[in-house]
């Protein structure tokens, strides 16, 4: 490789940072791709990947590449954690004053990470959003699921997220900084980074469509959503007591009507219909409110055990183990066994 690599023991200007589950048909392309787009910008770069517990042999290629390039961090996790705490696994590590954080699977060009670039350094931002202007989320109903998620998080919780803007981003060292500072269990990047603040600008980049399928499956989209809305607010826990009052109100009229009807025109055994229907409803709005309450309970309960959020089990590429650029236990907990 023709990069500089970065001096010892000084901060590279930028670190790539790359999520990987079983990218490994991808990575020669990868590589090449990003390297070949960092050039231009004559900035001292290092290239943090994060092996999130892949079957194929990512690992093993990664191993290899790392001989050749000496700007290749590897960390190597213990198992799959899922891409939110492989991020924040891989987030520990870097030691940039910027951090592009990119898909590996190319879905992220390469190419327009200068685009990315360019506004930090100018601007002095916090994070670079890159908003994509032709994006393929694998299919209108996925589209609709997506959209809708936003929506709903939009009304919940505290923060709003850019529903434009995806996992494709660089962020200042700041951000960094205080995102590591965020412990909790169940994570929702984009929520958590909304909920940091700081001062963001976005720009517009070509995305690739997807090549192959999305790693994320419905159930595991849909377990995202849901962790989402519950950690970013309580309305979900509070909405109950106005849809129970709602639900008593009507059944009181109701049961008024009924009780007035009896009197006035005697009495009819019909009446079954409405009896089970009134049965089920309330039924199911309390089930609801308690898979409600019963996933804010699984938060705490997690977050009560105070367990790491990953375990590294092999690093590549760092000068020492928790030396100066490993960026582990910059953020006074390090999460790496
Ligand atoms: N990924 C990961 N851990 C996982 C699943 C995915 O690190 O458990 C990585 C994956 O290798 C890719 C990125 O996260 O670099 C985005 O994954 P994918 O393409 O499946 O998601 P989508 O394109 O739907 O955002
Ligand atoms: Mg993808």
């Amino acid at each position: 490789m023709t990069t500089p690599a970065a001096q010892p023991d000084a901060r590279p200007t930028l670190s790539i940072l790359l999520p990987m589950r079983n990218e490994a048909r991808n990575l020669d392309r990868l590589f090449q791709r990003v390297t070949a787009a960092l050039a231009p910008l004559g900035v001292s770069y290092e290239i943090v990947c994060v092996d999130d517990g892949s079957t194929d042999d990512t690992l093993a290629r990664l191993r290899t590449y790392a001989k050749a390039m000496p700007m290749l961090r590897v960390v190597s996790l213990s198992r799959n954690f899922g891409k939110e705490i492989g991020v924040a696994a891989g987030l520990a590590h870097t030691s940039g004053r910027g951090v592009v954080l990119m898909d590996a699977d190319l879905q992220h060009l390469p190419e327009t990470i200068g685009d990315l670039y360019r506004p930090w350094v100018e601007g002095n931002y916090g994070i670079v959003y890159a908003r994509r202007k032709a994006f393929d989320r694998g299919g209108k109903f996925r589209d609709f699921l997506t959209n809708a998620f936003y929506k709903v998080f939009d009304f919940m919780s505290e923060v709003g997220v850019d529903r434009e803007t995806g996992d494709y981003m660089l962020m200042d060292r700041r951000v960094v900084d205080a995102f590591l500072r965020m412990p909790e269990r169940h994570r929702f990047n984009r929520g958590l980074l909304a909920w940091a603040g700081f001062r963001t600008t976005t720009v517009d980049v070509e995305t690739a469509s997807r090549d192959g399928h999305s790693q994320w499956g419905y159930l595991k989209l849909f377990q995202l959503a849901f962790h989402a809305l519950t950690s970013f607010g309580t309305f979900p826990l509070r909405v109950w007591t106005y849809i129970g009052s709602a639900v008593s109100l009507i059944a009181l009229f109701y049961g008024a009507y009924i009780l007035i009807r009896t009197m006035v025109f005697g009495s009819d055994v019909p009446g079954f219909p409405s009896l089970i229907v009134a049965i089920l409803f309330s039924s199911g709005i309390q089930l609801i409110g308690l898979g409600i309450i019963g996933e804010y309970l699984g938060h705490v309960f997690s977050e009560v055990k105070r367990r790491p959020l990953y375990f590294v089990e092999e690093r590549i590429g760092f000068d020492a183990d928790n030396g100066p650029g490993t960026g582990a236990g910059r953020s006074g907990q390090d999460h790496a066994g």
